[in-house]
């Protein structure tokens, strides 16, 4: 048996040396504390990276199974190796494509939006068929490092701008989006909880 304790930071580690963004501390505290709360057993994530917050999901309960997606081959394959070293590969699916690209037929009652911030609206609109209704879309990064909060001209790349745009049309998307109730919450880099009716 691994230790999970050591390995769970031997990712962390990893993550940091190489610039894979995933879950801060007090996020990933907050998303696993919501699973048990909720009693969430089948989870959809849209950005797997190397698999770091999917392995914490899973390890919240043994009824967790969790179906992950992501487009980058080099993390795709941290994450296959990742999951085997937890020996939880027959509740964690892994899906090696681009996720707009995705079509499922089952269904979750708890969908995590982590990948490219500029398509939000897109992974929402196409996987909300996936979710049941009472069922939750959780989604990382709204505060994309406090850039959101920032005045628009104090963001000096043009880049960086168009995206900070994108979030707060995704925050603006959710407020108006009235076959679901959405709350946001100031923990890690901004996360919301939209609960679909
Ligand atoms: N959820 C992870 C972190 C994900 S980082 C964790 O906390 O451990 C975001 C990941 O989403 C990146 O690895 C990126 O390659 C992936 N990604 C971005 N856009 C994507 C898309 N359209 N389809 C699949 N994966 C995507
Ligand atoms: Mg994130």
């Amino acid at each position: 048996m691994v230790d999970q304790h050591a390995f769970i930071r031997q990712m962390k580690e990893y993550a940091e040396k190489n610039n894979v963004p995933i879950m801060m501390d007090d996020g990933i505290d907050f998303l696993t504390t919501f699973i048990l709360k909720h009693h969430v057993t089948n989870i959809l994530e849209i950005g797997t990276a190397i698999g770091y917050s999917a392995i914490r999901m899973a390890l919240v309960d043994p009824n967790v199974k969790v179906t992950t997606i992501e487009r980058d081959k080099d993390r795709y394959l941290e994450a296959v190796k990742n999951i085997k070293v937890f020996g939880l590969e027959d509740r964690i699916t892994l899906i090696y494509q681009d996720a707009l690209n995705v079509k499922l037929e089952e269904t979750f009652d708890l969908i995590f939006i982590d990948a490219a911030k500029a398509q939000n609206i897109h992974f929402f609109e196409l996987f909300s068929r996936n979710l049941m209704s009472g069922g939750f879309i959780i989604t990382d990064n709204l505060k994309f490092h406090g850039l959101v909060d920032k005045k628009e001209e104090d963001i000096k790349s043009k880049n960086l701008k168009g995206l900070v745009r994108k979030i707060k049309d995704y925050i603006q998307f959710l407020k108006n989006n009235h076959d679901y109730d959405t709350e946001f919450y100031d923990i890690g880099d901004g996360i919301s909880v939209s609960t679909k009716k």
